[in-house]
């Protein structure tokens, strides 16, 4: 993944603050009809009624909206509106398929043109296309420089021909070299559109973009006055939570939650492929005689095992899936329940972009983050070892060097996060310059200063709002630390720093002679492990400073001064009070266990017995036919189900995610299993 110059700074400005959008008018009442009809929605979201009605209206479109926002219903209802072939450009050809088949099983006539299809079925697609069997067709990025794909396309936008209504962007961030994931072949968007007879309305959409890259995309793919929508980047569903522990202490932590979630889906990130398969390997040791089994995958695996993998668990079969970074982009599972990363990622960014596949379907569920000091010794070994990550050859030396500090300062933001005591959800709305959502103003500094217990502006579900933390005045450690680092004149790390204010016995401080040194044993009785919290804290708050390197030394920060001299100086750090946390935090997961198993908000005493009866219903369905359980229906909308315990058509069309097409085609069974299930009772 590349390193680039936006960082941390990504979405400044694109919070609510935002310049007004010229509205295009409310929803047309057919659109919502369309929603209801196909998907069986009542209403649209915040953000998708604006890109629907401003398509709807001819006008050209840039959304920005986080994953599970819903990005697929602001193009697939207009498409299935305008007549014509809305035409999807995508990256991601393993979604394609899922795509058409969940869209087929809505009742739309749907299709994707990709290289996993054999050139006759190609053929039969593109002709069938141009006799109008299809309102929406998903291509990869390559396919719109193929001469061929172009004639067929500009036959079709000829006037008197069945027309292309809009042109759908999706992963719009790969067309700047300034994002995440540029592809050259976006490059060559705007040159297909702009060769079509009648130009099409163009709707592009993105998770994740900087002002840089939001600037580029509208002039990269030729956006005309676009309207812009860019919804909050707050997932309030998701609970976001960070433990420090000791490698071994990650892969319990780790058993003990997938055993106390035997029944929910989850995915646990690791940072090498190594890590992955000992991981697995452990956890299956421990949860397969438990009927818990887990999955791999990792860009070392064959491609068809990596392929069985990824599909066992989209299907349910599987429900926990150990994976590196390779894994994720392309997988629309929606009730992903738990995301558990057991290494540091690289930046803010890719956390929450992996943390974010969690949670999907808006209902709960939990983010957890797992470091100790090993993940960033890799990290910055890996960023000293590989200078060329993320620039071409052709980079000169100077290019790579500014690669190299971004990314130690994408990392440092990382760390930041690992060490915060103020809200988790914050902090990472700030570095997306979203702090708005939360009505949080101010540094991390300032939150983490404010240390009076409870964050005070806190989101109320993430791990440090929810945990009482006591407030221990650490002044006299904190000048000490500060006062020798400057003596040392910086030359030495964090443990040496911290051994020798103990005053530790070691060889390596004797060989040194740093026993004699002024300042050794002035925190004698104060554990290293607690001093060396103390520096990092004085670190996160710019008293202290950490160098670069697998083996950084610490040295004085822009605000050493005022720790030296100023008389009034005091420092404060906030420490769980473990005990207390430890309730809160069980009765958090209590209440979002219920939430999540359709507890709060049911209606019958007996609707988890049926959900599992109605689940596997589904799975025969989806077994039939070919499909993932989700595309069947939701677990949200089986829970609705449950407790709304509909007689006829009409009962299923009032469930939230059940379409006239669905009603008709699926809801006899599920109708009938209702019916026995109380008949039974
Ligand atoms: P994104 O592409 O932005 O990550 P998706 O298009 O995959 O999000 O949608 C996420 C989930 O939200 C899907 O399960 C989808 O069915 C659901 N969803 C989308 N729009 C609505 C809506 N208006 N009402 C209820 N659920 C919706
Ligand atoms: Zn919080």
């Amino acid at each position: 993944m590349a390193a680039n110059s936006m960082g941390g700074r990504a979405l400044r400005g694109a919070g609510p603050k935002a310049a007004p959008i010229p509205s295009s008018g409310p929803v047309p009442p057919a659109a919502l009809d369309t929603l209801h009809r196909y998907f069986g929605y009542d209403s649209f979201r915040p953000g998708q009624d604006r890109m629907v009605s401003a398509i709807l209206a001819g006008r050209d479109a840039l959304g920005v909206m986080p994953t599970g926002a819903g990005k697929s219903i602001c193009y697939q209802v207009p498409a299935l509106m305008l007549g014509g072939l809305t035409l999807v450009v995508s990256p991601l050809v393993s979604l394609m398929g899922d795509q058409v088949r969940a869209l087929k099983a809505a009742g739309a006539r749907p299709a994707y043109l990709n290289s996993s299809l054999t050139p006759a079925q190609q053929n039969t697609v593109l002709k069938r296309a141009s006799e109008g069997w299809y309102q929406i067709m998903y291509v990869a990025p390559e396919r719109l420089g193929d001469p061929r794909f172009i004639a067929f396309a500009q036959a079709l936008a000829a006037p008197g021909g069945l027309g292309i209504p809009l042109v759908a962007v999706d992963e719009a961030h790969c067309v700047s070299q300034w994002g995440q994931d540029f592809r050259p072949s976006y490059l060559g968007i705007s040159e297909f559109i702009a060769s079509l007879p009648t130009r099409p309305v163009v709707a592009a959409f993105t998770a994740t973009a900087t002002d840089r890259v939001r600037a580029d995309i509208v002039g990269m793919l030729g956006l005309t006055h676009p309207a812009s929508v860019v919804t909050g980047f707050d997932r309030a569903n998701l609970y976001f939570g960070v433990e420090e522990l000791g490698d071994k202490a990650k892969a319990a932590w780790i058993a003990r939650y997938a055993r106390g979630h035997a029944d929910q889906s989850g995915i646990i990130y690791c940072s090498t492929r190594r890590a992955v398969d000992e991981l697995s390997a452990s956890l299956a040791l421990e949860l397969m005689p438990l009927g818990i089994s887990v999955g791999r995958y990792h860009a070392g695996m064959a491609d068809a095992d990596r392929r069985a993998s990824q599909e066992a668990f989209i299907e349910d079969r599987v429900p926990i899936m150990v994976a590196t970074n390779a894994f994720g982009m392309g997988i629309d599972k929606p009730n992903v329940r738990y995301v558990i990363h057991n290494n540091v990622p690289e930046s803010i960014e890719a956390y929450y972009q992996e943390a974010g596949r969690a949670g999907r379907d808006g209902d709960p569920a939990s983010c957890h983050l797992l470091w100790n000091g090993n993940d960033f010794r890799l990290r910055r070994f890996l960023i000293d070892r590989d200078p060329n990550d993320g620039s071409g050859p052709e980079d000169a030396a100077e290019q790579r060097e500014f690669s190299r500090q971004n990314r130690y300062r994408l990392l440092a933001q990382m760390e930041g996060y690992c060490q915060t005591t103020g809200c988790l959800r914050a902090y990472i709305l700030r570095y997306f310059g979203d702090e708005g959502a939360l009505g949080v103003a101010g540094s991390p500094a300032a939150a983490d200063a404010d240390a009076d217990g409870a964050a005070p502006h806190g989101c109320g579900n993430c791990g440090s709002c929810l945990t009482s933390f006591e407030v221990e005045d650490v002044t006299v450690a904190a000048r000490a630390a500060v006062r020798l680092v400057q003596r040392l004149n910086g030359r030495f790390g964090k443990s040496l720093v911290a051994d020798v204010l103990h005053g530790a016995n070691t060889e390596r401080i004797r060989q040194m002679r740093l026993d004699e040194a002024p300042g050794y044993g002035d925190l004698a009785d104060v554990p290293s492990a607690q001093i060396k919290g103390v520096i990092d804290q004085l670190v996160g708050r710019g008293y202290l400073m950490q160098g670069q390197g697998q083996y950084p030394t610490v040295g004085l920060g822009p605000l050493a001064v005022q720790a030296l001299t100023d008389e009034g100086f005091s420092f404060s750090v906030r420490r769980r009070s473990r005990g207390a946390s430890q309730r809160v935090r069980r009765a958090v997961d209590l209440v979002r266990d219920g939430e999540a198993a359709g507890g709060l908000g049911a209606s019958h005493e007996d609707d988890a017995e049926l959900f599992e009866r109605l689940r596997e219903v589904r799975t025969e369905i989806a077994r039939d036919r070919q499909w993932a359980p989700y595309m069947v229906f939701s677990d949200k909308t089986l829970r609705a189900l449950c407790r709304q315990r509909p007689h006829d058509r009409e009962g299923l069309l009032a469930v939230s995610g059940i379409g006239e097409k669905k009603a008709d085609d699926l809801g006899e069974r599920f109708l009938a299993e209702i019916a026995a299930f109380e008949g039974a009772r």
